[in-house]
């Protein structure tokens, strides 16, 4: 495998077809269910998803034109300089709870779907104090 003349990956990518991008969809459509609280998440599956499609677009390109697998390195290269300037949105994943001075370790049901980054205990106690019931 030679980067500069060979087209392995490329090859090797596009015989994937379009299911990776399928795949990446069917898991965007997970977040239905979740609504407004997974919004900003679903978003950010979305542009994983787009991400995808790009880089299996990209594959296809250079199989096609039989240009040498460099072409491919040097664009995923950019898309993740541009996933790592809008990580905020592309990656709004927390592995600890957000609530104050919390930091349990959050699920991956939290993790991967739900905007407020917060623990199950977090989650009721503000719930309780948006309803404006005292505390306890
Ligand atoms: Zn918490």
């Amino acid at each position: 495998m030679n980067l500069l003349t060979d087209n392995t990956i490329a090859l090797w990518i596009t015989k994937l077809e379009i299911w990776p991008v399928i795949a990446a969809l069917a898991l965007n459509l997970t977040f239905r269910r979740y609504g407004k609280k997974a919004f900003k998440k679903r978003m950010a599956s979305l542009y994983h998803a787009i991400a995808v499609f790009l880089l299996t677009s990209m594959a296809a390109l250079t199989a096609e034109r039989k240009w040498p697998d460099i072409y491919l390195v040097l664009f995923i290269l950019a898309e993740i300089a541009v996933l790592w300037i809008l990580r905020s949105r592309v990656f709004p994943y927390r592995r600890n709870c957000s609530g104050d001075g919390c930091g349990e370790k959050l699920d991956l049901r939290t993790i991967y779907y739900m905007d407020d980054n917060l623990c199950p205990q977090c989650a009721a106690r503000l719930n309780r104090e948006e309803n404006g019931e005292a505390e306890e």
